[in-house]
């Protein structure tokens, strides 16, 4: 080490050491800028960086050895053999770069610093090479002690120069052009120290040839040139650096996948792309295409701006997506940016949204609007194929009830359980739909035979009779259906449904639970209706309506208590017809609020102007007592006519009781609360008659004809008319028997001690003239 030290300080131009440390210093300042550059590079261009690198360093090592050598005087005349000199160039500069070029392509650490130590290999070898070209006479004495010091100097600090250039951090950028400056000069002095000229003699008269002073001249030129420019480099790399990274932040920061395509190559993602595609790998270097299919990718280079629809590949399958691309300049190119959005829930929104305005949301089969497109849909298959096509219009049998009764979740489990029967039974031949409520629709493909219609109607009445469903549910399903054809019944879907109609209309005439195919006459039939519907309406004003009564009789007694007022309708055609007829369909049209009205105020002005304060029985259907101002309509004719309210009892069916008891009951407490007495008309025919009886105090049971008239030849009959005197009397409720005709009847109505009855056999319904007593106040 002495031998070192002594050399240099002693055999040394300083001056020149001190420029050779300069070069030396630059050169590697470049080449490790260049080495990073290059590290951000791929393919070519990085091999074109890494030998710009390597000439960097090769020139530096070489410069550096030369101007070190010019500055030393070993005391004896020393010339240079030109192509020996070139040699330890290009050596230099190989080896340097084999050096580079592994510290770019390795991973590990270990490789970085394998890298250096080929780096230091490279100094040394140039450096022995270069001693080699030294021409003098006699032979330089070596210590290879310090000769291989040199080598392993120059490849520790080599190494450590490498390991330090991993990072380009300000202490990598700094680091490692110092240590491999270190490498360079403290591998060159420690082989100079080695070097022992006391033997050699001077062989060449003049010392250093110009060729040396100037290919070091243009050399530094060079490495002064490199430096510069890895300086600029460096400082746009940093910038790009810096660009990209917000870039990334940005792009990262998107709800949106952003994608970086140049030439349809990925140059780069942000995070929501990559969680989209279901990936955190990076995609850089793969094709659009392993992405976004082909259709959207080419859309999206012919449009750009423009919103493409289209799928996207993701772990497990593709997704649909909107796509739109931007041109914009990315690390110095000209590149686009896709903006991709998932829009799987959107479609899944419009899909339901779509499903739900041509489906039924309860039962899932198609609606109306479906129903209707399919029906014209086979009648025009059926038309141009000369086939036939049937339809079947169903309706549940008291399903207002069973709503009524068990609430609205069993009314809807009860039309599930429909729906369900429906596709299981008819899906294959036929389309059915949900048409409305309790409505339901089949059209039987038209190359279905005419005779199927009977059978699929039969196979649905059976399946809905099995149908037990749920125990909780305890209800079970009852429909009536009407079948009608094309083209026998009708010629256009609306006739094809109203004949269907008008055939379901008469299975529940017929009892229910059954079906019916049309026939020509319930047409005739369904228009006789709506005939007895348009006079019905004119017929209060027309004067066509009038009252009878009925008189109510304490059996005891045998005196009347009360009359009974039943409204007659005498048509100028059709003659007189029965309330059992008109009030139905009063009742179906709302007409019956009108009428009801002129029946009420009817009554009691008559009642009013009795001489004798008997009572009067007004009957009132479900419309009266559901209309929230019936309490209020009643005070109002009472007041008007000046009949006294405990004279009034009105009449409710139980079936009116059905639609809504809450509101029924609250409508009834009204008219109590008027002093006025409510009567349950028909009792026992109704469902659940003893939950009517709970629901409500009535001031008297009609006990229904149809019990008082089979008791002698009807066990249950007569069963019945003693339990509800019975009843009533338990429950302080005065019975009323209905439709006496006989004799035996009022006997065995006696014998069970039933106290007031009513029936031809006191008096038909005839008109107040009849009861000419009554009258008479009037008349006075
Ligand atoms: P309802 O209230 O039960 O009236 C008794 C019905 O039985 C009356 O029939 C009456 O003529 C009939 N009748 C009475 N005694 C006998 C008998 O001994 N034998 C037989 N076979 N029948 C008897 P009508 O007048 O034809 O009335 C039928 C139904 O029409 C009434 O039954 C009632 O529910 C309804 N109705 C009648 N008038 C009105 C009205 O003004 N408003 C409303 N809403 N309904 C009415
Ligand atoms: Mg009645
Ligand atoms: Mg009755």
């Amino acid at each position: 080490m002495p031998a070192v030290i002594s050399t240099l300080l002693l055999n040394h131009n300083l001056a020149l050491v001190a420029v050779a440390a300069l070069l030396c210093a630059l050169s590697s300042f470049a080449g490790i800028s260049l080495l990073h550059h290059a590290r951000r590079t791929t393919g070519a261009m990085q091999m074109a960086w890494l030998a710009v690198a390597a000439v960097s360093v090769g020139f530096g090592i070489w410069s550096t050895h030369f101007v070190a050598m010019l500055a030393f005087h070993p005391g004896v005349a020393v010339g240079y053999d030109l192509p020996t000199t070139l040699v330890s160039l290009s050596l230099a500069i190989a080896i340097v770069g084999g050096g580079l070029w592994f510290a770019t392509v390795g991973t590990s650490v270990d490789d970085s610093i394998l890298a250096g130590a080929v780096v230091g290999l490279g100094i040394s070898a140039m450096h022995y090479t270069g001693m080699a070209a030294v021409i003098v006479g006699g032979a330089i004495e070596w210590d290879f002690n310090l000769v291989a010091l040199s080598v392993l100097i120059g490849m520790a600090l080599g190494g450590a120069a490498l390991w330090m250039a991993r990072a380009a951090t300000l202490r990598g950028r700094l680091g490692a052009p110092i240590l491999l400056t270190l490498a360079i000069c403290a591998m060159h002095f420690t082989a100079m120290g080695a070097a022992g000229f006391a033997n050699c003699y001077a062989i060449v008269t003049e010392g250093t040839p110009a060729w040396l002073w100037l290919v070091l001249s243009l050399a530094s030129i060079l490495i002064l040139g490199l430096a510069m420019g890895g300086t600029l480099l460096d400082l746009r790399d940093r910038r790009h650096g810096a660009e990209s990274a917000r870039m990334r932040e940005l792009a990262d920061a998107a709800v949106e996948g952003i994608v970086i395509v140049r030439q349809g190559t990925i140059t780069a993602t942000n995070r929501s792309f990559r969680q989209l595609v279901g990936s955190e790998a990076d995609a850089s270097g793969r094709p659009l295409l392993d992405f976004l299919e082909a259709p959207a990718c080419e859309a999206l280079a012919r449009a750009p701006n423009a919103t493409i629809e289209g799928r996207l590949r993701v772990t497990g399958g593709d997704i649909p997506v909107e796509a739109v691309a931007h041109e914009i300049e990315f690390q110095g190119v000209r590149q686009q940016a896709i903006a991709i959005r998932d829009v799987s829930t959107r479609k899944q929104a419009e899909e339901h949204i779509r499903f739900l305005a041509h489906h039924d949301a309860l039962t899932g089969l198609p609606n109306r609007v479906s129903f209707g497109r399919q029906l014209n849909q086979t009648i025009e298959e059926a038309r141009s194929d000369g086939r036939s096509c049937s339809v079947l219009c169903l309706d549940l049998d008291r399903f207002k009830q069973v709503n009524d009764l068990y609430g609205h979740a069993a009314g809807d489990a009860l039309l599930r359980r429909v729906g369900l029967i429906l596709q299981r039974e008819v899906a294959e031949n036929g389309y059915p739909a949900r048409l409305s409520g309790d409505e339901f629709a089949v059209v039987l493909n038209a190359t279905e035979s005419l005779d199927a219609a009977n059978r699929v109607a039969q196979r649905l009445l059976q399946a809905f009779a099995d149908d037990m469903g749920a125990p909780e549910e305890d209800t079970t399903i009852s429909a009536s259906i009407g079948v009608a054809s094309f083209p026998g019944d009708a010629q256009t879907a609306e006739q094809l449904m109203s004949a269907a109609d008008m055939a379901l209309y008469r299975a529940k005439q017929d009892g229910r639970g059954a079906y019916r195919l049309f026939e020509a006459a319930m047409s005739d039939e369904l228009r006789d209706r709506r005939l007895v519907a348009h006079d019905l309406a004119s017929a209060a004003e027309a004067g066509q309506l009038h009252l009878v009564y009925q008189p109510q009789v304490e059996i005891a007694s045998g005196s009347v208590t009360g009359l009974e007022a039943l409204i007659r309708w005498h048509h100028p055609e059709r003659g007189e017809i029965s309330p059992g007829t008109f009030i139905p369909i009063a009742e179906e049209n709302g007409l019956i609020l009108e009428i009801g009205e002129w029946v009420l105020r009817t009554a009691c002005r008559e009642a009013a102007s009795w001489r004798v304060p008997l009572g009067i029985s007004v009957n009132v259907s479900a419309a009266q007592i559901h209309n929230p101002s019936f309490s209020r309509l009643i005070h109002q004719v009472l007041v008007e006519t000046g009949l006294s309210p405990m004279r009034l009892e009105i009449e409710v069916t139980e079936t009116a009781l059905v639609r809504d008891l809450t509101r029924a009951v609250t409508t009834l407490r009204q008219v109590r609360a008027l002093g006025v007495r409510v009567a349950i008309d028909d009792f026992g025919t109704g469902h659940s008659s003893l939950t009517h009886l709970g629901a409500f105090p009535f001031t008297r049971i009609k006990l229904d004809q149809s019990f008082v008239r089979t008791f002698d030849h009807n066990r249950q009959s007569a069963a019945i008319v003693h339990a509800v005197i019975e009843l009533g009397r338990y429950l302080g409720t005065p019975v009323v028997a209905e439709g006496v005709e006989r004799q035996e009847e009022l006997a065995f109505l006696t014998a069970e001690g039933c106290e007031t009855a009513q029936g031809f056999l006191f008096g038909r319904p005839a008109p107040i003239a009849a009861f000419g007593g009554l009258q008479r106040q009037r008349a006075s």
